[in-house]
């Protein structure tokens, strides 16, 4: 970090500093200026905080060099972790396509479903138990018997399958059922159930909280490392701005960012950050030329009567088209699906 002193810091500031730095165990490298000074602070602490710092005499700054999250850092392994979900690798070569209701409503809808979306290709099911609706008078899920319907589901078509886990207290139940989590956007920051998660080891995709930055996002996927689980899948599902046209704005910068920033498989859900089924295939698409790792869609087999997410489902037919597009996508990528 650099520590970058007041213009009117005196001698004896700098050196209380300089004298600190070094008591915490860093190097400290001052550079003297005619106005102002800096010190660089050299040395690995995992877990210091460099705030500590602002409270000293004369000291203007901090700014820190080194990331804050270290374990999903590429600094730390430049290599992509290609996480395994019973056989369905997310991260490598193979684009994935995850696909599924929003949420779970009987055995004949999601049953339905999975047939349609396993025959266009689909390489997981996705299907919400437990949903964390905006509103309390909404569709909640249908809890752990709509878990045994995803799994039934699943084990007849052959499709692995992701849900939902809202509460600490359900991650056990929910990996019972389940071959992957998902933490939902609303949940991305709720740090019991990281580190609950984190513990199970079951794989997890890791959704970005409506509000938040790139970098609180790769310190809740820290979490879930750092308590165990490496397992870890990135999900873009669009952020809140000032834009109301659309449910959500879907952060493209993110992907190829994230890329950079970060060793884990990035996937994107362009039903959520849409929210309008018409913008699905194109946002798919586009998301994939940016090099995400594969989509989350959500499709429905009557979308008008879906119990939630309705607007922003597609049919499977639309579906099993898109599919065939970003065949042909991936093989200019250089990918596969
Ligand atoms: C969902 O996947 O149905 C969901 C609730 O997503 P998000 O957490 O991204 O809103
Ligand atoms: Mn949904």
């Amino acid at each position: 970090m650099i520590i970058v002193m007041q213009p009117n810091a005196d001698k004896e500031q700098i050196k209380y500093v300089e004298e600190q730095i070094k008591a915490f165990g860093f190097q400290a490298h001052p550079i003297y200026g005619e106005f102002k000074t800096v010190i660089g602070a050299i040395g690995d602490k995992t877990g210091f905080d460099p705030q500590v710092f602002l409270n000293m005499p004369g000291v203007e700054t901090v700014v820190p060099i080194m990331k804050p999250y270290k374990l999903v850092s590429r600094e730390l392994k430049s290599d992509n972790t290609i996480v395994d979900v019973n056989g369905v690798k997310i991260g490598g070569e193979k684009l994935i396509s995850i696909a599924g209701p929003c949420a779970i409503e009987s055995e004949r809808q999601i049953m339905d479903i999975a047939c349609a979306v396993k025959k266009a290709g689909a390489d997981m099911l996705r299907g919400g138990a437990y949903k964390p609706r905006t509103s309390p008078y909404t569709f909640q899920g249908l809890g752990e018997d709509g878990l045994k319907l995803l799994a039934q589901a699943g084990r007849e078509t052959g499709l692995r399958v992701v849900t939902e886990v809202v509460d600490p207290r359900d991650v056990e139940l929910v990996a019972s059922y389940a071959d992957m989590l998902q933490i939902g956007a609303r949940n991305m920051q709720n740090y019991r159930l990281l580190q609950e998660i984190g513990a199970s080891k079951k794989p997890v995709i890791l959704k970005r909280g409506i509000s938040a930055t790139i970098e609180e996002w790769l310190m809740a996927a820290e979490y879930i490392l750092y308590n165990g689980n490496p397992n870890v899948v990135l999900c873009e599902r669009g952020i809140r701005t000032y834009e109301t046209a659309t449910r959500n704005t879907l952060d493209l910068n993110a992907i190829p960012l994230l890329k950079e920033l970060t060793h884990l498989p990035v996937i994107v859900d362009p039903s959520h950050a849409t929210g309008l089924w018409r913008l699905i295939p194109s946002v798919s698409m586009g998301v994939i030329a940016a090099g995400a790792d594969g989509l989350i869609i959500e499709v429905h087999n009557d979308p008008s009567h879906a119990l939630s997410d309705g607007p922003q489902s597609i049919l499977p037919e639309r579906f099993a088209e898109l599919m065939v597009n970003l065949k042909a996508l991936a093989a200019i990528i250089g990918r596969s699906i």
